[in-house]
């Protein structure tokens, strides 16, 4: 589904400029299973007037909640005297992740971090090939291979090369 920003998901009209009637969804992701329906509501920005009036309101209301209470405390939906789905006030929304957050988060980190150095190793991998093959290409020796990598542009490099696209910023650094 492509996600029209600017409309509201459930009657699909503009989304207006009356902030007291929009709804906006925190990027934050269910912790839990939820209905597929619920998890694209709560990636979109919709009308408060229509989700009130939404049949599925109360389910959908509790399971965000739920979901919300994992990274807010005092950041709750709920339905107003006169039927308005609304939030509660601002001044009380708390950041606070739960350990479950917390873990997820790290979690992501370690596998970024992991990921990274994958890269980095992959970088040096392909570094040390092109050592290699510029001293078996007799273009250096092993003890001026740096210095005549750094000195070859990256472009007469990698015309060189072929597939090593090397920039001349990392043999500077390195
Ligand atoms: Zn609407």
């Amino acid at each position: 589904m492509i996600f029209n920003a600017s409309h509201c998901w459930f009657c699909g009209k503009p989304l207006g400029k009356d902030p007291n009637n929009l709804i906006i969804f925190d990027f934050i992701e269910f912790l839990d299973p939820a209905p597929p329906e619920f998890e694209r509501v709560g990636d979109t920005v919709v009308h408060a007037s229509c989700l009130s009036l939404w049949d599925r309101r109360d389910e959908f209301i509790e399971v965000w909640n739920r979901a919300l209470k994992e990274y807010f405390a005092g950041k709750q939906l709920y339905v107003d005297a006169a039927g308005n789905v609304r939030y509660t006030p601002a001044s009380k929304w708390l950041i606070s992740p739960s350990k479950r957050v917390q873990e997820r988060q790290e979690n992501a980190m370690r596998l970024h971090k992991a990921d990274l150095e994958a890269q980095r190793k992959a970088l040096e991998e392909r570094m040390n090939q092109a050592r290699q093959h510029a001293v078996s290409i007799g273009l250096a020796d092993t003890a001026n291979v740096d210095k005549i990598l750094r000195d070859l542009s990256a472009e007469a490099f990698s015309k060189e090369f072929g597939r090593f696209q090397i920039s001349r910023a990392y043999f500077k650094k390195s």
